[in-house]
């Protein structure tokens, strides 16, 4: 036989024994047993594991057997969360532009998203309808992190006061001609940082949003007296709209005299308003947050509203903002479905965020730390604690994207046993053949 020939019967044999291994596969690629499920979305908060094929949430049960999954991963004492949603993030880094949110304020999601067990970003109108394309181009296509967009109404996006204070370049009808080119990546519209006195930001915003049938977020910029929070929040913006910065303090969120939610909240929250933390540098008191939660003002959505400010400061991550609200009287299923479910109903995209059989198989593996933390805030002052949320182990797509302490690793001298599939649960398969 020639060696061509030789080789054409290997190749042969090698596809006739890796199609039929693709026949005889087991039920899972890969099993979480024994953990504590959170799913908001299906009212489960149970010892359950979960199982995953394909890419896809098969089955989630107590029980289910170890032989029938390619790997098994024991996650027993840990909390097993739909991949986290942080609904407010500044991404749109990498132009070189300075002290701008579509260039170098913003941070590279995939630093900073799956080492805290998020999947998700929304990113919070770092561009807009002119620069959106290139935001595409640069960062969400070639991030590993899943990333959406709520497109800002200002045409430049979010580059700084005098192009987000610019009334002329906030066009409604061009912002939903852009949203509705990119169906289900541009999830929804956002004013931010407004200066002036007129309503064209948010009036133009809703008329995108209502055009695309998407959600508006705001940031409420400056606190103008020609424009009040109470207006905002029961005239000009839509049920299913989200207010974020909810316990800035900057523009009159509080009752003080009640120290509790203000008027403008109460009604606002009756019509359907969202309420979104979008913690940041700068938009998280806890002389609102404690008063107003005790009063029974929570959050919908826990969001960190990420930037190269936020991330060393009070906010740190998407994490730190959730033990904080824990240490302030959120409980565990809360702050997991302010993450979760909540955050993908706000923007209506209800395939995310859960671990409904089918599901796309996002899962947060979550450690809950126990000890003496400490929790700031945008004026510095602190709450203490004594639980601390730590991403474990992070999935994205049915494969493990990060792994903080090797629980799916083999040890270094174990037997190796059958690799062949790996690929199938992990995004970091091991080589054939190990090099010593
Ligand atoms: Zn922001």
């Amino acid at each position: 036989m020639s060696i061509l020939k030789k080789l054409l019967a290997c190749s042969a044999l090698v596809l006739t024994v890796s199609a039929a291994q693709a026949q005889n596969l087991p039920a899972y690629d890969l099993l979480l047993r024994g953990g504590r499920v959170i799913d908001a979305k299906n009212n489960i908060d149970a010892v359950m594991d979960v199982g995953i094929k394909d890419g896809r949430i098969a089955r989630v049960a107590a029980g289910l057997a170890p032989g029938d999954a390619i790997k098994t991963i024991d996650v027993r004492g840990m909390v097993v969360a739909p991949g986290l949603i942080d609904l407010h993030t500044h991404n749109y880094t990498g132009t070189g532009e300075r002290n701008s949110y579509a260039g170098d304020s913003s941070i590279p999601p995939d630093g900073f998203t799956f080492r805290t067990g998020v999947t998700t970003v929304i990113d919070a109108g770092c561009a807009g309808w002119r620069n959106f394309e290139d935001f595409k181009d640069r960062i969400i296509d070639r991030s590993k992190t899943r990333i959406l967009a709520m497109l800002n109404i200002v045409g430049a996006g979010m580059r700084g006061g005098k192009f987000e204070s610019n009334t002329f370049d906030m066009d409604g009808e061009a912002a939903a001609k852009m949203a509705a080119r990119y169906p289900g990546l541009i999830i929804g519209i956002k004013t931010a940082h407004f200066d002036g006195p007129e309503w064209a930001p948010v009036e133009q915003a809703v008329i995108a949003g209502t055009k695309a049938n998407i959600p508006v977020m705001v940031d409420f910029g400056a606190d103008r007296p020609t424009r009040p929070l109470y207006d905002l929040l029961t005239k000009k913006l839509r049920p299913g709209d989200i207010y974020t910065h909810m316990y800035s303090g900057l523009r009159q969120e509080q009752d003080l005299k009640t120290m509790g939610p203000s008027k403008a909240f109460i009604d606002g929250r009756a019509r359907g308003i969202y309420f979104d933390t979008g913690t940041g540098g700068g938009s998280f008191k806890f002389s609102l947050a404690v008063p107003m939660i005790k009063q029974g003002f929570k959050p919908n959505s826990l969001s960190t509203d990420l930037h190269i400010t936020a991330m060393n400061s009070s906010t740190k991550d998407i994490l730190n903002v959730a033990s904080k609200f824990m240490a302030i009287g959120l409980t565990l299923p809360e702050v997991i479905a302010g993450m979760t479910a909540n955050p993908a109903r706000e923007i209506k995209h209800e395939e995310l965020g859960n671990l409904s059989v089918g599901s796309v198989a996002d899962v947060a593996v979550l450690s809950v730390q126990k000890g003496r933390f400490g929790f700031t805030d945008m004026v510095n002052t602190k709450v203490e604690g004594t639980q601390k949320l730590v991403a474990e182990l992070t999935i994205k797509d049915g494969k493990v994207v990060y792994d903080l302490n090797g629980l799916e690793a083999l040890a270094w001298d174990a037997p190796q046993g059958d690799i062949s599939q790996d690929a199938r649960w992990t995004s970091w398969p091991r080589p054939v053949v190990r090099s010593h």
